[in-house]
């Protein structure tokens, strides 16, 4: 049995001051019944870390380099990450994709060396608009898959988050059996290559404007187990919607 998870992405957004969302956040699900887990910018994970320490809130790293460590001015290496008191790393998100180039060999050899580290890893794969509307989409998401995801995964230290990069913070969602049909192949593909057991274990969340509005039908969608939500994350009373009804779908 799959445990929900609902995750949020706060990207290069959040100061000491919105901590004050992750303690309204946490009083609001003392219980959970679905795991949470919130990737603040990296200058935020110890103290979000002491934030969330009474509570079932896991804190995630939002990249990390494929070097253990080194000269590379600027990037948090994966130990990091940890040491820092992150359970998670979140990797080939497609922003990163396109801002820093990511193929799906860095984000493979980056996932290699965080769960060296003892990080469980999100990877984020998804088509764009060009390649959804040339009917691509499933071939789009057989290559991330095969590129992206090292050998040694299992069920435990692995969650696929699918974003179509169309329906990131713009507000557009694909159908719901647009999503169905991605999150069934994407599962079919596990099974393919890591075994029915690791491959059915493995955890999917969709990504791409998900908000308390839309999450209640996506969540109904067959091999939904969650979502990786940007801006919906960033107040505590959009993410708890959602929260809820990842809850219900349950
Ligand atoms: C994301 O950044 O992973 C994301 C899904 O963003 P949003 O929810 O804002 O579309």
């Amino acid at each position: 049995m799959r445990r929900k998870l609902a995750a949020g992405n706060w990207k290069m957004n959040g100061l000491s001051a919105e901590l004050a969302e992750v303690e309204a956040l946490c009083a609001a699900h003392p219980d959970p019944k679905v795991d949470l887990l919130i990737a603040p910018p990296a200058t935020l994970i110890s103290s979000m870390v002491v934030t969330a320490s009474d509570h079932r809130l896991a804190v995630a790293g939002q990249d990390c380099h494929a070097e253990e460590s080194g000269a590379h001015t600027g990037d948090i290496s994966a130990q990091m990450l940890k040491d820092a008191g992150a359970s998670h790393v979140i990797l080939g998100h497609s922003e990163r994709r396109e801002d820093h180039n990511e193929s799906d060999d860095d984000v493979r050899s980056k996932a290699r060396t965080a769960l060296a580290a003892g990080l469980k890893i999100i990877i984020c794969i998804g088509e764009s608009l060009e390649e959804r509307e040339a009917a691509n989409t499933l071939d789009i998401i057989a290559g991330q898959l095969a590129g992206s995801l090292p050998d040694i995964l299992t069920g435990e230290n692995t969650i696929i988050a699918y974003e179509p990069i169309w329906a990131i913070g713009t507000g557009k969602v694909p159908t719901l059996g647009q999503i169905g049909e991605v999150h069934d192949f994407i599962r079919t593909k596990l099974e393919a290559r890591f075994g029915e057991g690791v491959g059915r274990s493995i955890r999917l969340l969709y990504g791409g404007s998900v908000k308390p509005s839309n999450a209640s039908d996506i969540f109904a969608v067959s091999n939904v187990d969650g979502a990786l939500v940007g801006g919906a994350s960033l107040k505590a009373s959009d993410f708890s919607g959602i929260i809820k009804a990842l809850e219900d779908a349950i």
